[in-house]
């Protein structure tokens, strides 16, 4: 049992690779903590900040908690926590778009099957290396890559593209970590893609609600609930260890989307003995004839609070916010808890290399809001004092899953996550920043370094970004 979980019984007891979601339950849950006391929110709070896990009966109550003074003391506490647990790190990625085939009908998704005007693209392998070439030439070392739903586009493709990916190295530039956001594959599949070296494998259940599922897949192989929400399992049976978990935030209820998040996690603690590596919530954005549910739309004001309590219930869990959201939002919820984001993220397919000016729907899945260059959303993190940071360490030495959440302490982010995070910017900085960023991000460095408690690692440090300066690469912890 992973040492941050305590079990709960459940009306479904969780087993591998069967559905484990109970609509009434998580309802009747929300319902009987409907309105909270502030006794009892404040309560939650401090279970959260002594780094509990929280239930999902606490996290009702969070979720519940209205009271414009209960809603500022959790947004505080997720400040708190984070600053506590991650410091002032920021990992940055960018996605790129493989191909947009889909024989699937999601109704929000520009790449859809009945989406008629959307020209459809799948890079082969030059133009996935060119792509990858003006991502690592920007400085990227992190990519997901993303796929729609098609015959073509299995397990083999995915595998041999990740290669590519892999063996593109340009300059001092080369991607250290692939992401995959794909479809659900069988086990099998799940080992092929594995065996490429990926990092972690997302899918996003969209929504939790069955009745909501199936109104908006109507058809294709995506409209079978039980086989995408048991995806990430058939992923663990196969080795898959680092998972991301994820909700479409506007297709329902956000308070039950948020519980059905947690159970997942709940799920894959009492099954595998290891949380979700990351937890992604996207609000839905226009997309090419798709029209929002006004009933179900996720305002700012709740947007930014169900983050804070996604951090506070799940404190060592890594929170993924996209260029989706805007800059203003992206800055405000960096500081209750997301600890991953993207930069310069152009999701037009070949989109890096064939820039337009304006955004064009029968060419993208959806809308973006955040169009800032990746120089520009790192010199405003360095301006915030956050450390922007593409370390791939861990799964490169091996601290994937269950090893990873052994590691996840405070001590351990201050030990090897901190001065990662200062190395891989430090060779940003060098490869790729224009003069006042580099400045700037030196002194972030030299004030982080000044604040070193211990001396020999200070030392230590200090020696590696010496050869950095000097023209080594890929040094850390
Ligand atoms: N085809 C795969 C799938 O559906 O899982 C992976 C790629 S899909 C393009 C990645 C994610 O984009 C989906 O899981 C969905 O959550 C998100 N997405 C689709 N349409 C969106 C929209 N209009 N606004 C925001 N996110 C959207
Ligand atoms: Fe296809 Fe994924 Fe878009 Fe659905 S969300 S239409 S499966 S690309």
């Amino acid at each position: 049992m992973s040492m941050f979980y305590k079990p709960q019984q459940y009306k479904i007891a969780d087993r591998a690779m069967e559905n484990f979601i109970d609509e009434d339950e998580i309802w009747s849950i929300l319902n009987d903590n409907s309105k909270p006391t502030k006794e009892e929110v404040r309560a939650v709070i401090q279970q959260s900040l002594a780094k509990n896990r929280l239930t999902l009966q606490e996290t009702a109550v969070l979720l519940n908690a209205d009271d414009p003074e209960l809603v500022e003391e959790i947004k505080a506490a997720a400040r708190l926590l984070k600053q506590r647990i991650y410091g002032k790190r920021i990992v940055l990625f960018a996605p790129l778009y493989i191909g947009n085939l889909c024989t699937n009908d999601c109704s929000y998704c520009g790449f859809r099957i009945t989406n008629i005007k959307q020209e459809r693209v799948t890079l082969n392998k030059k133009d996935i290396v060119e792509q990858v070439t003006a991502l690592e030439d920007s400085g990227h070392k992190r990519l997901i890559l993303v796929y729609g739903e098609h015959p073509r586009y299995n397990a083999d493709f995915i595998a041999e593209s990740v290669k590519v990916v892999y063996d593109v190295k340009h300059k001092n530039g080369e991607i250290r970590r692939v992401n995959i956001n794909a479809a659900p594959l069988g086990i099998e599949g799940f080992k092929t893609v594995k065996d490429s070296g990926i990092g972690t494998y997302q899918i996003f259940q969209e929504t939790y609600h069955t009745e909501t599922y199936l109104k908006v897949h109507k058809s294709g192989s995506k409209r079978n609930y039980d086989w995408r929400i048991t995806g990430l399992d058939r992923a663990q049976e196969a080795g898959i260890d680092d998972v991301g978990i994820g909700t479409l935030l506007g297709l329902y209820d956000w308070r039950f989307e948020i519980m059905g998040l947690l159970r997942h996690v709940n799920h894959f603690e009492v099954v595998y003995n290891v949380g979700p590596h990351t937890i992604s919530f996207p609000r839905l954005q226009p997309a090419s004839g798709f029209e929002l549910d006004e009933r179900y739309v996720v305002s700012d004001e709740d947007f930014t609070k169900l983050v804070a309590i996604i951090r506070l219930a799940v404190p060592y869990t890594g929170l993924i916010l996209t260029a989706r959201e805007s800059a203003e939002i992206r800055d405000e919820v960096l500081q209750y808890g997301v600890s991953q984001i993207d930069g310069g993220t152009n999701i037009e397919l070949k989109g890096y290399t064939d820039k337009k000016d304006e955004q064009d729907l029968d060419h993208e899945q959806f809308e973006i809001s955040d169009n800032r260059t990746l120089n520009e959303v790192i010199e405003e993190l360095v301006n915030s004092d956050y450390i922007p940071s593409f370390c791939t360490a861990c799964y490169r030495l091996g601290r994937t899953g269950e090893h990873f959440m052994e590691f996840s302490v405070p001590g351990f982010i201050k030990r090897y996550c901190q001065p990662n995070a200062m190395l891989t910017l430090a060779e940003y900085l060098e490869d790729y920043a224009p003069p006042a960023t580099k400045a700037k991000g030196y002194k972030l460095i030299d004030d982080e370094l000044a604040d070193f408690k211990d001396a020999e690692l200070k030392k230590s440090v200090e020696a590696r970004l010496a050869k950095i300066r000097s023209g080594k690469r890929d040094i850390y912890y």
